[in-house]
């Protein structure tokens, strides 16, 4: 398998996490399987991400986005996870435990993996429109919030950037596809209206 550079930026670490972002590894395979959670996300229609949990180099639980198809405004992929890791373990608690996601988390999710006491968060691409590890805020370097998780950004970010900008591109050939139709319908509709209006 060709390496993959990681790609990362200066300042992507944050939370007191060490910069642990050689390319190859075993982080690349977890975010790996957390890109395949994606792909099952992107599956149903969802904006593709995944994660999973990670305790003693095993992973132990999957999620992926899917607020839509759910009704359900908190179903982010890590959250999916972290409650699928709770359960495995019997423990509303994840000491111990490492959720790779292939997107830097939000606001909620980063807050649910502190409650969780989760040890640490590896995570793909940066978002800067909601990431909360560092793009738009960064809620793990906070002490008054945080004392047990890590944040380490850049993990295969192209691979997991790249999913994402295909999704969005697809989605966008799709409406300007239906755009195109609609108005062809318009254009037939109006030529058949004026033609009985000459009749
Ligand atoms: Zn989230």
């Amino acid at each position: 398998m060709p390496e993959v550079q990681s790609g990362v930026q200066p300042g992507m670490q944050s939370g007191g996490g060490e910069p642990d972002v050689r390319a190859g590894g075993p982080q690349d395979g977890f975010m790996r399987e957390a890109l395949a959670e994606a792909q099952r996300a992107w599956d149903l229609g969802e904006v593709p991400v995944g994660a999973v949990v990670v305790k003693d180099g095993v992973v132990i639980a999957r999620g992926f986005n899917q607020p839509i198809a759910g009704h359900d405004p908190t179903a982010h992929a890590e959250i999916v996870a972290l409650r699928a890791a709770a359960s495995v373990l019997g423990n509303y608690r994840l000491p111990g435990c490492e959720l790779y996601v292939t997107l830097e988390p939000c606001v909620m999710c980063s807050g649910a993996m502190m409650h969780a006491r989760l040890a640490k968060v590896v995570y793909g691409a940066r978002d800067p429109k909601t990431g909360a590890a560092g793009s738009v805020v960064d809620l793990f370097a906070s002490p008054q919030l945080n004392h047990h998780t890590a944040a380490v950004g850049g993990v295969l970010d192209e691979d997991c950037g790249n999913m994402l900008k295909a999704f969005f591109a697809s989605r966008r050939a799709a409406s300007r596809a239906a755009r195109t139709e609609r108005e062809k319908q318009a254009i037939a509709g109006a030529r058949l209206a004026g033609g009985h209006g000459a009749g």
